[in-house]
Protein backbone atom coordinates (compact mmCIF):
# COMPACT_ATOMS: atom_id res chain seq x y z
CA UNK A 1 0.00 0.00 0.00
CA UNK A 2 0.76 3.26 -1.13
CA UNK A 3 2.65 5.32 2.48
CA UNK A 4 0.87 8.56 1.03
CA UNK A 5 -2.46 6.44 1.00
CA UNK A 6 -5.15 9.30 2.02
CA UNK A 7 -8.43 8.91 4.31
CA UNK A 8 -10.56 10.32 6.05
CA UNK A 9 -10.59 10.63 10.08
CA UNK A 10 -12.14 13.64 13.13
CA UNK A 11 -9.28 15.14 13.98
CA UNK A 12 -9.12 17.35 17.23
CA UNK A 13 -6.98 19.97 17.66
CA UNK A 14 -6.03 21.86 20.42
CA UNK A 15 -6.85 25.96 20.27
CA UNK A 16 -6.92 27.20 24.12
CA UNK A 17 -5.93 25.94 27.56
CA UNK A 18 -9.49 23.94 27.61
CA UNK A 19 -10.59 24.55 24.19
CA UNK A 20 -10.31 22.29 21.70
CA UNK A 21 -11.59 21.75 18.28
CA UNK A 22 -13.13 19.08 16.24
CA UNK A 23 -13.56 19.05 12.41
CA UNK A 24 -13.10 16.25 9.88
CA UNK A 25 -9.13 15.87 7.63
CA UNK A 26 -7.76 13.92 5.29
CA UNK A 27 -4.62 12.51 6.74
CA UNK A 28 -2.21 9.64 5.23
CA UNK A 29 -0.88 6.50 6.30
CA UNK A 30 2.90 7.85 6.71
CA UNK A 31 1.18 10.33 9.33
CA UNK A 32 -0.11 7.46 11.67
CA UNK A 33 1.96 6.11 14.91
CA UNK A 34 4.67 3.23 14.45
CA UNK A 35 3.51 -0.25 14.53
CA UNK A 36 3.73 -3.24 13.03
CA UNK A 37 0.42 -3.96 11.84
CA UNK A 38 -2.22 -1.76 9.81
CA UNK A 39 -5.86 -1.96 9.48
CA UNK A 40 -8.63 -0.69 7.06
CA UNK A 41 -10.99 0.37 9.75
CA UNK A 42 -14.38 -0.10 8.73
CA UNK A 43 -16.60 0.31 12.18
CA UNK A 44 -15.91 2.06 15.31
CA UNK A 45 -18.05 3.19 18.04
CA UNK A 46 -18.81 5.85 20.39
CA UNK A 47 -17.76 4.98 24.03
CA UNK A 48 -17.90 7.63 27.27
CA UNK A 49 -14.48 7.77 27.02
CA UNK A 50 -14.44 8.63 23.24
CA UNK A 51 -16.45 11.69 24.11
CA UNK A 52 -13.89 12.84 26.91
CA UNK A 53 -10.75 12.28 24.79
CA UNK A 54 -12.80 14.29 21.67
CA UNK A 55 -13.41 16.95 24.09
CA UNK A 56 -9.47 17.09 25.47
CA UNK A 57 -9.82 15.49 29.06
CA UNK A 58 -6.17 15.25 30.36
CA UNK A 59 -7.09 11.98 31.50
CA UNK A 60 -7.40 10.24 28.30
CA UNK A 61 -6.11 12.23 26.11
CA UNK A 62 -3.20 14.90 26.04
CA UNK A 63 -1.40 15.26 23.02
CA UNK A 64 -3.03 16.60 19.83
CA UNK A 65 -3.90 17.05 16.83
CA UNK A 66 -5.18 13.58 17.89
CA UNK A 67 -8.03 11.07 16.68
CA UNK A 68 -10.07 9.67 19.12
CA UNK A 69 -11.95 6.27 18.33
CA UNK A 70 -10.70 3.50 21.54
CA UNK A 71 -12.79 0.98 19.21
CA UNK A 72 -11.87 -0.33 15.66
CA UNK A 73 -13.00 -3.40 13.61
CA UNK A 74 -11.91 -4.00 10.26
CA UNK A 75 -9.74 -5.51 7.69
CA UNK A 76 -5.75 -6.41 8.21
CA UNK A 77 -3.76 -4.47 5.25
CA UNK A 78 -0.25 -5.78 6.42
CA UNK A 79 1.35 -7.15 9.48
CA UNK A 80 4.87 -7.28 9.89
CA UNK A 81 4.60 -9.87 12.99
CA UNK A 82 3.19 -12.39 11.28
CA UNK A 83 0.29 -12.79 13.68
CA UNK A 84 -1.87 -11.62 11.20
CA UNK A 85 -2.92 -11.94 6.86
CA UNK A 86 -3.78 -9.36 4.68
CA UNK A 87 -7.61 -10.13 4.68
CA UNK A 88 -8.09 -11.13 8.27
CA UNK A 89 -10.63 -8.89 9.99
CA UNK A 90 -9.83 -7.67 13.70
CA UNK A 91 -11.22 -6.36 16.52
CA UNK A 92 -9.14 -3.91 18.49
CA UNK A 93 -10.05 -2.13 21.61
CA UNK A 94 -8.57 -0.84 24.70
CA UNK A 95 -4.70 -0.47 25.20
CA UNK A 96 -3.98 2.85 23.88
CA UNK A 97 -5.94 2.90 21.19
CA UNK A 98 -7.77 6.25 20.91
CA UNK A 99 -5.87 7.56 23.73
CA UNK A 100 -2.65 8.73 22.60
CA UNK A 101 -2.22 6.79 19.68
CA UNK A 102 -4.69 8.18 16.67
CA UNK A 103 -7.78 5.65 17.40
CA UNK A 104 -10.84 4.52 15.28
CA UNK A 105 -12.69 7.13 14.40
CA UNK A 106 -10.27 7.68 11.12
CA UNK A 107 -10.44 5.23 7.94
CA UNK A 108 -6.78 3.38 9.06
CA UNK A 109 -5.00 2.74 12.44
CA UNK A 110 -1.65 1.60 13.03
CA UNK A 111 -0.74 -0.34 16.12
CA UNK A 112 1.37 -3.60 17.49
CA UNK A 113 -0.12 -6.30 16.08
CA UNK A 114 -0.20 -7.80 20.12
CA UNK A 115 -3.81 -5.45 20.44
CA UNK A 116 -5.81 -7.31 18.06
CA UNK A 117 -7.99 -10.53 17.87
CA UNK A 118 -9.31 -12.11 15.55
CA UNK A 119 -12.73 -11.45 14.52
CA UNK A 120 -14.46 -14.56 16.57
CA UNK A 121 -17.30 -16.47 14.22
CA UNK A 122 -20.66 -15.68 14.71
CA UNK A 123 -19.88 -11.77 14.75
CA UNK A 124 -19.78 -9.26 11.60
CA UNK A 125 -17.39 -6.21 12.33
CA UNK A 126 -20.16 -3.97 12.30
CA UNK A 127 -21.83 -6.23 15.72
CA UNK A 128 -18.90 -6.13 17.07
CA UNK A 129 -18.42 -2.46 17.34
CA UNK A 130 -22.44 -2.53 18.11
CA UNK A 131 -20.61 -4.20 21.16
CA UNK A 132 -17.36 -2.36 21.44
CA UNK A 133 -16.08 -1.65 24.46
CA UNK A 134 -18.75 -1.18 26.48
CA UNK A 135 -19.82 -4.33 25.31
CA UNK A 136 -16.50 -6.32 26.36
CA UNK A 137 -17.18 -4.56 29.95
CA UNK A 138 -20.44 -5.80 30.10
CA UNK A 139 -19.42 -9.29 29.58
CA UNK A 140 -16.32 -9.14 31.55
CA UNK A 141 -18.30 -7.35 34.49
CA UNK A 142 -20.77 -10.46 34.26
CA UNK A 143 -18.22 -12.75 33.71
CA UNK A 144 -16.61 -11.87 37.14
CA UNK A 145 -19.56 -11.78 39.06
CA UNK A 146 -20.29 -15.55 37.93
CA UNK A 147 -16.46 -16.13 38.97
CA UNK A 148 -17.15 -14.64 42.27
CA UNK A 149 -20.48 -17.24 42.97
CA UNK A 150 -23.23 -15.26 42.19
CA UNK A 151 -25.82 -17.36 40.41
CA UNK A 152 -28.99 -16.41 39.14
CA UNK A 153 -30.82 -18.76 41.90
CA UNK A 154 -29.45 -16.06 44.74
CA UNK A 155 -32.13 -13.25 43.73
CA UNK A 156 -31.73 -10.12 41.62
CA UNK A 157 -29.04 -8.59 40.12
CA UNK A 158 -28.69 -4.48 39.84
CA UNK A 159 -27.47 -3.05 37.06
CA UNK A 160 -27.11 0.65 37.12
CA UNK A 161 -26.75 2.88 34.22
CA UNK A 162 -28.87 0.95 32.77
CA UNK A 163 -30.08 2.69 29.06
CA UNK A 164 -26.11 3.10 28.63
CA UNK A 165 -23.60 1.22 26.89
CA UNK A 166 -22.14 -0.82 29.11
CA UNK A 167 -25.89 -0.79 31.05
CA UNK A 168 -27.86 -1.85 28.21
CA UNK A 169 -25.64 -4.77 27.21
CA UNK A 170 -25.14 -5.91 30.59
CA UNK A 171 -29.04 -6.39 31.20
CA UNK A 172 -29.57 -8.32 27.39
CA UNK A 173 -26.62 -10.75 28.64
CA UNK A 174 -27.65 -10.92 32.56
CA UNK A 175 -31.85 -11.60 31.41
CA UNK A 176 -30.14 -14.45 29.02
CA UNK A 177 -28.14 -15.78 31.31
CA UNK A 178 -31.26 -16.41 33.94
CA UNK A 179 -31.04 -13.31 36.61
CA UNK A 180 -33.51 -11.42 37.53
CA UNK A 181 -32.25 -8.19 36.28
CA UNK A 182 -33.45 -4.74 38.16
CA UNK A 183 -32.25 -1.88 36.31
CA UNK A 184 -31.83 1.32 37.46
CA UNK A 185 -32.33 4.56 35.50
CA UNK A 186 -32.39 8.60 35.03
CA UNK A 187 -34.25 8.06 31.96
CA UNK A 188 -38.12 6.76 33.16
CA UNK A 189 -39.53 7.24 29.52
CA UNK A 190 -37.11 4.45 28.58
CA UNK A 191 -38.56 1.76 30.76
CA UNK A 192 -40.39 -0.45 27.81
CA UNK A 193 -36.60 -0.47 26.01
CA UNK A 194 -34.81 -1.76 29.27
CA UNK A 195 -38.20 -4.34 29.87
CA UNK A 196 -37.48 -5.34 25.94
CA UNK A 197 -33.98 -6.02 26.82
CA UNK A 198 -34.88 -7.96 29.81
CA UNK A 199 -35.33 -6.44 32.37
CA UNK A 200 -37.97 -7.51 35.42
CA UNK A 201 -38.01 -4.67 37.41
CA UNK A 202 -37.14 -0.47 35.78
CA UNK A 203 -36.10 1.85 39.12
CA UNK A 204 -35.50 5.30 39.42
CA UNK A 205 -31.84 5.92 39.66
CA UNK A 206 -32.56 7.42 43.42
CA UNK A 207 -34.33 4.92 44.34
CA UNK A 208 -30.47 2.86 44.44
CA UNK A 209 -29.19 5.31 47.35
CA UNK A 210 -32.72 6.07 49.80
CA UNK A 211 -31.14 5.39 53.08
CA UNK A 212 -27.48 5.23 52.07
CA UNK A 213 -26.90 7.33 54.99
CA UNK A 214 -26.90 4.59 57.33
CA UNK A 215 -23.56 2.36 57.27
CA UNK A 216 -25.51 -1.00 56.10
CA UNK A 217 -28.88 -1.04 54.23
CA UNK A 218 -31.61 -3.32 54.00
CA UNK A 219 -30.18 -6.83 51.70
CA UNK A 220 -31.32 -6.39 48.09
CA UNK A 221 -28.77 -7.34 45.68
CA UNK A 222 -27.61 -11.12 44.76
CA UNK A 223 -25.05 -9.27 42.38
CA UNK A 224 -24.61 -5.25 40.75
CA UNK A 225 -22.83 -4.25 37.81
CA UNK A 226 -22.01 -0.32 38.58
CA UNK A 227 -21.16 2.27 35.83
CA UNK A 228 -21.86 5.62 37.85
CA UNK A 229 -19.70 5.06 41.11
CA UNK A 230 -19.41 7.62 43.92
CA UNK A 231 -23.38 7.40 45.93
CA UNK A 232 -24.40 5.02 43.95
CA UNK A 233 -21.42 2.55 44.15
CA UNK A 234 -21.49 3.08 47.68
CA UNK A 235 -25.19 2.02 48.25
CA UNK A 236 -25.16 -0.78 45.73
CA UNK A 237 -22.60 -2.38 48.13
CA UNK A 238 -24.45 -1.51 51.35
CA UNK A 239 -27.18 -2.91 50.02
CA UNK A 240 -25.49 -6.17 48.33
CA UNK A 241 -27.04 -9.75 50.05
CA UNK A 242 -24.64 -11.89 51.92
CA UNK A 243 -21.96 -13.56 50.02
CA UNK A 244 -22.52 -11.44 47.07
CA UNK A 245 -20.49 -9.12 44.39
CA UNK A 246 -20.78 -5.94 43.02
CA UNK A 247 -18.50 -5.15 39.71
CA UNK A 248 -16.90 -1.30 39.32
CA UNK A 249 -15.97 -0.41 36.09
CA UNK A 250 -17.17 3.26 35.85
CA UNK A 251 -17.91 6.84 36.83
CA UNK A 252 -20.12 8.56 35.30
CA UNK A 253 -21.74 9.65 38.57
CA UNK A 254 -18.55 10.08 40.08
CA UNK A 255 -14.65 8.75 40.81
CA UNK A 256 -15.15 8.70 44.68
CA UNK A 257 -16.22 6.27 47.03
CA UNK A 258 -16.89 7.08 50.14
CA UNK A 259 -17.51 3.58 52.13
CA UNK A 260 -17.21 2.09 55.36
CA UNK A 261 -15.66 -1.65 55.73
CA UNK A 262 -19.23 -3.28 57.39
CA UNK A 263 -20.49 -4.49 53.90
CA UNK A 264 -17.55 -6.11 53.51
CA UNK A 265 -16.95 -7.81 57.18
CA UNK A 266 -19.99 -8.63 58.33
CA UNK A 267 -21.23 -9.68 54.98
CA UNK A 268 -18.70 -11.09 52.82
CA UNK A 269 -19.40 -8.67 50.40
CA UNK A 270 -16.52 -8.30 47.23
CA UNK A 271 -16.13 -5.22 45.34
CA UNK A 272 -14.46 -6.10 41.74
CA UNK A 273 -12.88 -3.37 39.47
CA UNK A 274 -13.30 -4.24 36.04
CA UNK A 275 -10.25 -2.92 33.50
CA UNK A 276 -11.12 -3.04 29.90
CA UNK A 277 -7.91 -1.49 28.54
CA UNK A 278 -5.35 -3.72 29.93
CA UNK A 279 -7.10 -7.28 30.30
CA UNK A 280 -5.00 -9.64 29.51
CA UNK A 281 -5.27 -11.36 26.04
CA UNK A 282 -6.67 -15.13 27.60
CA UNK A 283 -9.44 -13.17 29.45
CA UNK A 284 -9.99 -10.67 26.15
CA UNK A 285 -10.64 -13.64 24.06
CA UNK A 286 -12.80 -15.42 26.37
CA UNK A 287 -15.02 -12.72 26.44
CA UNK A 288 -15.17 -12.25 22.91
CA UNK A 289 -16.00 -16.09 22.47
CA UNK A 290 -18.75 -15.17 24.62
CA UNK A 291 -20.10 -12.53 23.30
CA UNK A 292 -20.12 -14.46 19.76
CA UNK A 293 -21.35 -17.07 21.62
CA UNK A 294 -24.07 -17.91 24.39
CA UNK A 295 -23.86 -14.08 25.40
CA UNK A 296 -24.52 -12.60 21.96
CA UNK A 297 -27.73 -10.25 22.75
CA UNK A 298 -30.91 -11.14 21.39
CA UNK A 299 -30.67 -7.40 20.49
CA UNK A 300 -27.83 -6.24 19.59
CA UNK A 301 -29.43 -5.11 16.10
CA UNK A 302 -31.79 -2.73 18.28
CA UNK A 303 -28.81 -1.72 20.54
CA UNK A 304 -26.94 0.42 18.27
CA UNK A 305 -27.75 3.38 15.73
CA UNK A 306 -25.15 4.24 12.96
CA UNK A 307 -23.70 7.07 12.62
CA UNK A 308 -21.58 8.40 10.06
CA UNK A 309 -17.60 10.93 11.22
CA UNK A 310 -20.14 13.98 10.16
CA UNK A 311 -22.67 13.37 12.35
CA UNK A 312 -20.42 12.21 15.71
CA UNK A 313 -20.68 15.85 16.93
CA UNK A 314 -24.09 15.74 18.10
CA UNK A 315 -23.47 12.25 19.86
CA UNK A 316 -20.70 13.50 21.64
CA UNK A 317 -22.51 16.15 23.06
CA UNK A 318 -25.49 13.04 24.04
CA UNK A 319 -23.08 10.95 26.07
CA UNK A 320 -21.12 13.68 28.25
CA UNK A 321 -24.57 14.45 29.49
CA UNK A 322 -26.17 10.74 30.01
CA UNK A 323 -28.01 11.38 26.74
CA UNK A 324 -27.62 7.50 24.71
CA UNK A 325 -29.94 4.82 25.03
CA UNK A 326 -27.91 2.03 23.77
CA UNK A 327 -24.93 2.13 21.51
CA UNK A 328 -23.33 4.53 18.74
CA UNK A 329 -21.49 2.69 15.99
CA UNK A 330 -19.21 4.97 13.55
CA UNK A 331 -19.35 3.81 10.30
CA UNK A 332 -15.67 4.33 8.35
CA UNK A 333 -16.25 2.74 4.88
P1 LIG B 1 -22.86 5.73 28.58
O1 LIG B 1 -22.85 7.21 28.61
O2 LIG B 1 -23.32 5.01 27.37
O3 LIG B 1 -23.79 5.21 29.79
C1 LIG B 1 -23.73 5.74 31.07
C2 LIG B 1 -25.14 5.79 31.67
O4 LIG B 1 -25.04 6.13 33.05
C3 LIG B 1 -26.03 6.87 31.07
O5 LIG B 1 -26.66 6.49 29.88
C4 LIG B 1 -27.03 7.06 32.20
O6 LIG B 1 -27.94 5.96 32.17
C5 LIG B 1 -26.18 6.91 33.44
N1 LIG B 1 -25.70 8.19 33.96
C6 LIG B 1 -25.19 9.22 33.28
N2 LIG B 1 -24.85 10.23 34.09
C7 LIG B 1 -25.16 9.82 35.34
C8 LIG B 1 -25.05 10.42 36.61
N3 LIG B 1 -24.54 11.65 36.78
N4 LIG B 1 -25.45 9.71 37.68
C9 LIG B 1 -25.96 8.49 37.53
N5 LIG B 1 -26.09 7.87 36.33
C10 LIG B 1 -25.68 8.53 35.25
O7 LIG B 1 -21.41 5.25 29.00
P2 LIG B 1 -20.77 3.78 28.88
O8 LIG B 1 -21.81 2.78 29.18
O9 LIG B 1 -19.99 3.68 27.63
O10 LIG B 1 -19.70 3.83 30.08
C11 LIG B 1 -20.17 3.84 31.43
C12 LIG B 1 -19.01 4.08 32.37
O11 LIG B 1 -18.15 2.95 32.35
C13 LIG B 1 -18.14 5.29 32.04
O12 LIG B 1 -17.70 5.89 33.21
C14 LIG B 1 -16.97 4.67 31.31
O13 LIG B 1 -15.82 5.47 31.37
C15 LIG B 1 -16.83 3.38 32.07
N6 LIG B 1 -16.16 2.34 31.34
C16 LIG B 1 -15.10 1.73 31.93
C17 LIG B 1 -14.44 0.71 31.33
C18 LIG B 1 -13.34 0.01 32.05
O14 LIG B 1 -12.56 -0.70 31.41
N7 LIG B 1 -13.25 0.15 33.36
C19 LIG B 1 -14.77 0.31 29.96
C20 LIG B 1 -15.98 0.95 29.43
C21 LIG B 1 -16.62 1.95 30.10
P3 LIG B 1 -29.41 6.06 32.79
O15 LIG B 1 -29.99 7.33 32.25
O16 LIG B 1 -30.10 4.83 32.30
O17 LIG B 1 -29.24 6.11 34.28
Amino acid sequence: MDKGTRFKALVVEKMAEREFAREIRERSIEELPPGDLLVRVHYSSLNYKDALSATGHPGVTRQFPHTPGIDAAGEVVSCGSGAFAPGDKVIVTGYDLGMETDGGWGGYIRIPSAWAVRLPAGLTLRESMALGTAGFTAALSVLKLERAGVKPAHGEVLVTGATGGVGSIAVSILAAAGYRVVTATGKGAEATFLRDLGAAEVIPRAQVTEGAERPMMKERWAGVVDVVGGETLAAAVKSTRYGGAVTCCGLVGSADLAMNVYPFILRGVSLIGIDSVNCPVDARLQVWEKLAGDWRPEHLPDLAKEVSLENLEEKIQAILHGGIRGRVIVKLS
